[in-house]
């Protein structure tokens, strides 16, 4: 038995998996919030190259890897699967845990598989610069190490309450020559407006995919561009799901349940969908998303159209969500703060193809230590939740005495993250469970917009 098993990079794949051709029945499309009708691939040209918004709205089962594309994966891919040998002895389970290591990436998650590609289209495009949001700091830093690649200008947008407590994401993006300002801010008529009801606004992602959208629309060869969510961004995670595959298959073996922590959902889609495939043919396989207790999209919130953005200038996406005007907790440390679910994830979860598990952040963060106690690794704080899973699927395999084969994305590092961490050993993390009130009265806006189908 191998610790880690990799991939010759001749063997790294070379088409993107698009689930859209495997589902049952078909996605159903965005729609305009004023008149009610699906929108228009034109419609999106404001803000998105017409190369990308193809790949959105295709249904080809494959879409090929452009060889400079390519180039920019093999810095780091294929990335390796490794099995938690020290997590499994910890825990004396018959289960056999294998995690997939998108850390290993230059800013350190999975967040580059889409980001190098978003920029090479781009550039395709003939755009010159680039706007989006962060939260946490992952998004950011790796479209600044794509755009850098690229030759792209960019700007990011950076939750407040982030930017005042992770400045060394700060420092990644600036060093691969992004340029990161604090959302709210006074560059945009939407941050202006948030700033006036609180000039110390801590700030959302809605809110700062706001301000990059308007920056966007309002500049010239400019566009925007989304770290998860859509159709295509799942589309270029799907290299994880697929070079794992391959993978299990070097090690004769292939998973009984894959696992993933889920924020917009695209790590968890780029690992889960080849495997959904298999499930829609015919294999048994389990497949769980995890998210917090405090952000509990998927267990909590409603199948509904909803708006990407909390100002509400996105056309209207069918996913599973909790409401655009949700603003996190300030005591929540663990990401995955987005208030909707990926469309193609929320449709594999309507359709009954996955389960969707909450865990409170103390039990994510101390499956996270446990982690890298035993594992020696240190999770991000989105990572630990898929690893709470992860121990409690391989709790239960040991009570059924089952050598069940557990697969969990290792999404990213933590080293950047260590705040958290602190804040969690000196015991000033609490939990927060969202209280249904709140939850009814975000979606009650909602009320007025058609169902999902
Ligand atoms: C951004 C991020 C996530 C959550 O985003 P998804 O689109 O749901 O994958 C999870 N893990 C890490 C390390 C991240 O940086």
């Amino acid at each position: 038995m191998d610790k880690k098993i990799f991939l010759n990079e001749k063997d790294m794949p070379r088409a993107w998996y698009n689930i859209q051709a495997d589902l049952e029945t078909p996605l159903p499309p965005p729609l305009n919030p004023e008149t009610g009708e699906p929108v228009t691939p034109d419609m999106l040209e404001a803000i998105f190259p017409m190369n990308l918004i193809e790949q959105e709205v295709s249904t080809e089962r494959f879409i090929s890897i452009p060889d400079e594309v390519m180039e920019r994966l093999l810095m780091w891919r294929p990335t390796p699967l490794c099995r938690a040998t020290g997590l499994e002895k910890f825990l004396g389970t018959p289960a056999h845990i294998y995690f997939k290591n998108e850390g290993v990436s230059p800013p350190g998650s999975h967040k580059p598989n889409t980001a190098v590609a978003q920029a090479y289209y781009n550039k395709e495009a003939g755009i010159k610069r680039l706007t989006t949001e962060t939260g946490a700091g992952q998004w950011g830093s790796a479209l600044a190490f794509a755009c850098n690649q690229f030759g792209i200008e960019l700007k990011i947008y950076m939750v407040r309450v982030s930017f005042n407590q992770k400045p060394y994401r700060r420092v990644m993006m600036e060093t691969w020559g992004g340029k990161c300002v604090p959302s709210p801010s006074p560059d945009t008529k939407a941050g202006r407006s948030f700033l006036e009801g609180n000039p110390e606004h801590p700030g959302s992602l809605g809110m700062a995919i706001s301000e990059a959208i308007e920056d966007a629309v309002t500049s010239e060869n400019t566009k925007y561009s989304l770290g998860s969510v859509l159709n295509h961004v799942l589309l270029h995670q799907s290299v994880i799901g697929l070079e794992a595959q391959r993978q299990f298959e070097l090690a004769g073996e292939y998973p009984d349940v894959v696992i993933g922590c889920a924020g917009g959902g695209s790590n968890f889609a780029g690992t889960a969908f080849p495997f959904i495939r298999d499930k829609i043919h015919g294999k048994e396989i389990r497949v769980i998303a995890t998210e917090p207790t405090s952000c509990p999209t998927l267990t909590r919130g409603r199948y509904v159209y909803d708006f990407g953005d909390t100002a509400g200038m996105t056309p209207l996406l069918p996913m599973y969500s909790i409401g655009h005007s949700f603003v996190p907790a300030p005591i929540h440390a663990g990401g995955l703060r987005y208030h909707g679910m990926a469309p193609l994830v929320s449709k594999v979860f309507a359709d009954g193809l996955i389960e969707a598990r909450a865990y409170n952040q103390i039990e994510t963060f101390s499956a996270g230590v446990i982690f890298a106690r035993t594992e020696g690794f240190i999770p991000a704080p989105e990572t630990n939740h898929a690893i709470a899973c992860a121990i409690d699927e391989a709790k239960r395999a040991k009570e059924e005495g089952r050598e069940k084969v557990i697969l969990m994305n290792f999404s990213g590092h933590g080293i950047i993250d260590l705040p958290s961490y602190d804040a969690f050993m000196s015991g000033k993390l609490q939990d927060y469970t969202m209280p249904d009130s709140e939850i009814t009265e975000l979606l009650r806006s909602l009320e007025k917009y058609p169902k999902p189908r």
